[in-house]
C-alpha cells in the first residue's frame, strides 16, 4: 500500500487506457493510472454489486449547494471571508448520533462567531462530517498484541475490531447511508433553529490560567452575548438571514470506487437560472468539498486524475514532501481555467518547519498566473503529531497554535492572505491533545481518549484556538 503503486483493475470498466493527463476524462479514467492506498478487494463480484447499488442511489448533496459553496469560497480567496473547516480525523459510523452531530455543529457555530468578530469577515463553515470514513495508512499491516493484522483503514473499508479487519465492499453502501443520515440530521437541525443565535451557548473555557488571555476572552464573550441580546431585542434574530447558517460537508476523497459511483453528470443550476444554454458538469455528489491527502497527490497518479474532472471545490494537502515545482503543475492540472476559490491549499508542515518551507510555496503560486486564485488554509494538526513515551499518539496545543501563528506571520510578510484553518476537533470532552487552558498533560490523556485515528482538539481547546486566531487578526 505505501510503496507499491497498484493499478486498479476497472470493476466498472471505462478506463481510457491513456497515461496522458490531457486525455479525455471520465469518472473512471483514474483506473488507468498508478494509485496509492488502493484497497485490493478480494471479491470483485461483491465490489461490483456494492458500486452497482451506489450508482443508482440519489446524490447526497445537490449541485445547487456545491455551487453555493463555490461562491462562498471565491470570497475567501479574495480575502473577504474566512474558511473554518473541522471535524474528526476518522468519522466512525457510530458517530451518526443526534448528540454527537449536534455538539460538533454547535462547536463549529460557536467558533465561527468568535472568528467573525475577530476577523471582521463572514465565516464559511465546512465540517469534516457526513463522509470522512476512509483513512490513508502508512502500512497495510500493524501489530496488535504481538499479532500481525490488517490496519484499520476507516469504516468505509474495514472495521476497527480485529475480527472486522477484512475489506468488506458492502461498507461502501453503509457509508452512503450513514453519510446521508448524518447530513439529513445536519439539515434538519439547522432548519429547525439549532444555529439560532439566541440559543444559550456554553462559553466556558475551563480554568484559564493566563490572566491576560482570560480578560481578552471574557471581553469577546461579553461582546458576543451583548450583540446577541441586542439582536434579540430588535427582533433581528428572527430574520431568516440570522436564524440559519450554512454548514457544508467534506472528506478526503481517498476511496475512488466510492467517489466514482457518486459522480454524476448534472445540470449546472447557475447556467440554468441565468437562462443560458444549459451546461452539464460532473459533480461528485458525495460531499460539497473533497480533498486530496498528503499521500495521494502525485501528479501522474489516479487521485489527481479523478479530481481534475469534477466541478466541486477541492483541497490539496501541502506539506514538507511537496516539491515547490509540483504545486504549479497541480494547479494547472486541477484548475486549468483558473477559477478563483476552486482550490484550497491546505498547508501542514509542523510548527518547526513552517517558517522554512511555506514562503517558497507561497511565492511559487502568488508569483505565477495563479496569483489571487487559491485559498491558503492552515492545517496545524498533521505536522504536529507525536507519541508520548508510552506510545500514545498526541499533539500539543502550543505546537498547533505556533504553526497557526507562524503561518499567519509568513502570509503577512509575503503579502498573501491566510483564508482559513482546518482542524481535527470534536464537540466532546475528550483528552487527546495536551495543553490548552485546562492544562491537560500526559497523565490526563488516558481519561477520555476515544479517537481511533489522530488526536482531536476537545470542545474547549477548539474554542480557545478559535479565540486565539481571532485575536491575531485583530492585532
Ligand atoms: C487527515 O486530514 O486526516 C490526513 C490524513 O491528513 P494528511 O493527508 O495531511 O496527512
Ligand atoms: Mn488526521
Amino acid at each position: 500500500m505505501a510503496s507499491v503503486d497498484a493499478v486498479p483493475n476497472g470493476t466498472n470498466g471505462g478506463a481510457n487506457g491513456s497515461g496522458n493527463s490531457s486525455a479525455e476524462w471520465t469518472p473512471s479514467s483514474w483506473r488507468s493510472k498508478p494509485i496509492k492506498q488502493f484497497p485490493e478487494y478480494p471479491d470483485l463480484k461483491a465490489l461490483k454489486k456494492a458500486t452497482g447499488e451506489l450508482d443508482h442511489l440519489p446524490p447526497i448533496v445537490h449541485p445547487y449547494e456545491i455551487n453555493k459553496l463555490k461562491e462562498n469560497l471565491k470570497e475567501v480567496a479574495q480575502g473577504k471571508a474566512f474558511l473554518l473547516q473541522g471535524g474528526d480525523c476518522a468519522e466512525l459510523f457510530s458517530y451518526c448520533r443526534q448528540d454527537a452531530i449536534e455538539s460538533k455543529l454547535k462547536l463549529l457555530l460557536q467558533m465561527s462567531l468568535v472568528l467573525i468578530r475577530g476577523t471582521n469577515r463572514k465565516v464559511v463553515r465546512i465540517g469534516r462530517m457526513a463522509g470522512q470514513y476512509a483513512k490513508p495508512r502508512s502500512s497495510p499491516f500493524e501489530t496488535v498484541n504481538g499479532q500481525q493484522v490488517p490496519s484499520f483503514r476507516g469504516d468505509i473499508l474495514n472495521g476497527f475490531e480485529l475480527e472486522d479487519r477484512a475489506l468488506d465492499p458492502q461498507r461502501l453502501v453503509k457509508a452512503y447511508n450513514y453519510s446521508a443520515a448524518t447530513l439529513n440530521y445536519i439539515r434538519a437541525a439547522i432548519s429547525s433553529g439549532i444555529a439560532d443565535l439566541h440559543r444559550p451557548l456554553n462559553w466556558e473555557l475551563g480554568h484559564v490560567k493566563d490572566s491576560e488571555l482570560k480578560a481578552k476572552y471574557s471581553e469577546t464573550v461579553k461582546f458576543l452575548q451583548e450583540s446577541l441580546r441586542f439582536m434579540r431585542t430588535i427582533g433581528a434574530d428572527k430574520s431568516s438571514q440570522l436564524g440559519t447558517v450554512d454548514v457544508f460537508t467534506s472528506h478526503e476523497g481517498l476511496l475512488l470506487e466510492y467517489e466514482e459511483s457518486l459522480t454524476r453528470l448534472l445540470e449546472n443550476p447557475v447556467y440554468a437560472a441565468e437562462g443560458q444554454t444549459s451546461r452539464r458538469e460532473y459533480y461528485d455528489t458525495s460531499a460539497h468539498f473533497i480533498w486530496i491527502g498528503d499521500r495521494t497527490r502525485q501528479i501522474d497518479h489516479a487521485h489527481v486524475e479523478f479530481f481534475r474532472g469534477i466541478a466541486n471545490p477541492i483541497g490539496i494537502k501541502v506539506g514538507p514532501t511537496t516539491p515547490v515545482s509540483d504545486l504549479l503543475e497541480l494547479l494547472r492540472t486541477l484548475n486549468p481555467d483558473r477559477e478563483v476559490g476552486k482550490i484550497t491549499l491546505i498547508t501542514r508542515y509542523g510548527a518547526a518547519k513552517v517558517r522554512e518551507l511555506l514562503p517558497a510555496h507561497i511565492r511559487a503560486v502568488e508569483g505565477s498566473e495563479y496569483r489571487g486564485c487559491v485559498i491558503w488554509q492552515c492545517d496545524p494538526m498533521h505536522g504536529n503529531t507525536r507519541s508520548t513515551g508510552s506510545g500514545i499518539k498526541t499533539r500539543r496545543f502550543d505546537d498547533i497554535f505556533t504553526e497557526l501563528q507562524e503561518t499567519l506571520k509568513v502570509h503577512k510578510e509575503e503579502g498573501s492572505y491566510l483564508g482559513g484553518m482546518h482542524l481535527e476537533l470534536t464537540g466532546d470532552a475528550v483528552t487527546e491533545c495536551m495543553g490548552g487552558s485546562q492544562g491537560l498533560d500526559e497523565e490526563d490523556l488516558s481519561t477520555n481518549y476515544t479517537s481511533f485515528c489522530d488526536p482531536r482538539l476537545n470542545e474547549k481547546q477548539a474554542l480557545e484556538m478559535a479565540f486565539l486566531v481571532a485575536d491575531h487578526y485583530i492585532q
